[in-house]
């Protein structure tokens, strides 16, 4: 009882620091407003269509509008918006969970339709929406051209978000000048909301210690967004347990036990449009492990995890700078092709000569490339563990008994790296993005690749070059 007592007050004082900063945040006015370009994207394996939905305003523009280009280009899709000489006004590279669904066997017996929406500031005259897909080369051709007329009776003009509660988590300047994350709650009842305030303060506490941020944490506005749900905890169908909440996250996506996403895109949109945001992190009220995070669409997280802070900043990862999964044992639904070519992922490369590799610069010249790992070592120890877990899997076994094995697993990994040859230098180590051989790493270890929280200096290069673009 003494210790529910000392939670309300913890509570009830971080809900009274929200109060404080809220008034604080002088309210932002952007006079260039963001259009969101609404579509449903649809197909199988074969083919694919866009249909244009709507149009409308999303609220004040949060980007830096000195920066309108996306040079980094990464991400499966690309979309420039161009003007009526043809210049490209704005352009953003992208995933999307039809991209991802294209390459499941689900797509190769029955069509699938998912709803995306693609945000630039407000254009003063009409448009031309230009889509891009990378092709088997890596480059990118387009897929969807659609002239937009801001007079189409499809094209609303007001600004009307969804009326939810906005409490400032973290706030350090301007939206124009910052990085801006919505985060969202889900499967959090009425009577939840304190908690969900401290979910997200444990979020906004992850990104800005994590040295993924480190030379950007003084830049991050976070904003929480609160969304009741009629009950408490997240759908997980291959748990048979049952829940129907606010933003329709589920877990079990694409048949895949723990990876979480929601296909509700316009009820996802239409909360988050209560604040200026560029990046958005749903937050789940849920304790069993799990999550997702796509380029540029959300990251899900359980926020009650024992590792909540790992699925935090590596779903950030996927969603901030497209970075590829540095793990390579274990199983995934996507299925893999057969010659691999160079990835547009800046943390992962199949290039071996110094001048090719992305993070050439961080590399010493004496360091043996490939540089020598032991990786039979570290594989003995992965693979015993996936059996463990396939078997603990088959006789759904309790959630901390996962939580155990990961905690032990993570142990063993991080003592055993440090005993390796190279260890805490910069190099190419061979296994990464679901490939044993072939693609390599810039690190021993990183949060792209075990559940350790520190990332490898390729991806900390990546966050700074993706960051790069918000900042004045
Ligand atoms: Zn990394």
């Amino acid at each position: 009882m003494k210790y529910l007592l000392i939670v309300v007050v913890l509570l009830s004082f971080l809900g009274c620091a929200e109060n404080q900063e809220s008034i604080k945040e002088a309210k932002f006015a952007n006079s260039i407003q963001t259009m969101r370009f609404d579509f449903y994207h649809h197909g199988n394996a074969e083919i694919e269509y866009f249909t244009f939905d709507e149009a409308l305003n999303d609220g004040p523009w949060a980007g830096n509008s000195a920066k309108p280009i996306d040079n980094l280009r990464l991400g499966k899709y690309l979309f420039e918006v161009k003007d009526g000489s043809g210049s490209t006004l704005y352009s953003q590279g992208f995933a999307s969970i039809y991209g991802e669904w294209e390459t499941t066997p689900e797509a190769k017996k029955q069509w699938g339709v998912y709803h995306e929406s693609l945000r630039f500031p407000w254009p003063d005259e009409n448009v031309k929406i230009v889509l891009y897909k990378r092709n088997d080369e890596n480059e990118f051709d387009i897929c969807w051209e659609y002239d937009l007329e801001l007079t189409h009776y499809k094209v609303n003009h007001a600004y009307a978000p969804a009326v939810n509660e906005v409490f400032p988590i973290k706030i350090s300047g301007n939206p124009t000048e910052c990085i801006d994350i919505v985060v969202l709650g889900e499967g959090y009842t009425l009577e939840e909301k304190s908690k969900f305030l401290a979910d997200a303060h444990n979020f906004s506490n992850a990104l800005s210690e994590s040295n993924s941020f480190s030379g950007l944490k003084n830049n991050l506005n976070i904003r929480a967004v609160f969304t009741p749900s009629a009950t408490s905890g997240c759908n997980h169908p291959h748990q048979e347990i049952y829940k129907g909440s606010a933003l329709g996250v589920t877990y079990g996506a694409f048949d895949s036990e723990r990876y979480a996403l929601t296909t509700e895109n316009k009820t996802v949109r239409n909360i988050a449009s209560a604040v200026p945001y560029e990046f958005t992190a749903i937050l789940m009220n849920d304790s069993i492990y799990g999550g997702g995070g796509i380029y540029n669409l959300y990251i899900t997280a359980a926020a009650s995890n024992d590792f909540k802070e790992y699925l935090f900043v590596h779903e950030f990862g996927h969603h901030f700078a497209d970075l590829a999964d540095e793990y390579y044992t274990s199983a995934t639904s996507y299925e893999m092709g057969g010659t691999i070519k160079e990835p547009w992922e800046l943390n992962v490369t199949i290039q071996t000569e110094h001048s090719a590799i992305k993070w050439n610069e961080l590399i010493d010249p004496t360091m043996p490339l490939p540089t020598p790992w032991d990786k039979e070592k570290f594989d003995t120890h992965s693979i015993e563990i996936q059996k463990i877990r396939t078997e603990m899997r088959k006789r759904k076994a309790p959630e901390y008994q996962m939580t155990k094995l990961f905690r032990q697993q993570q142990n063993h990994e991080d003592s055993l790296f440090k005993t390796m040859e190279n260890y805490g230098k910069v190099g190419l180590f061979e296994g990464a993005q679901y490939h044993a051989l072939g693609v390599y790493r810039s690190a021993h270890n990183c949060t792209m690749f075990t559940r350790t929280l520190e990332f490898c200096p390729a991806c900390v290069r990546a966050f700074n070059l993706v960051g790069e673009r918000y900042l004045k």
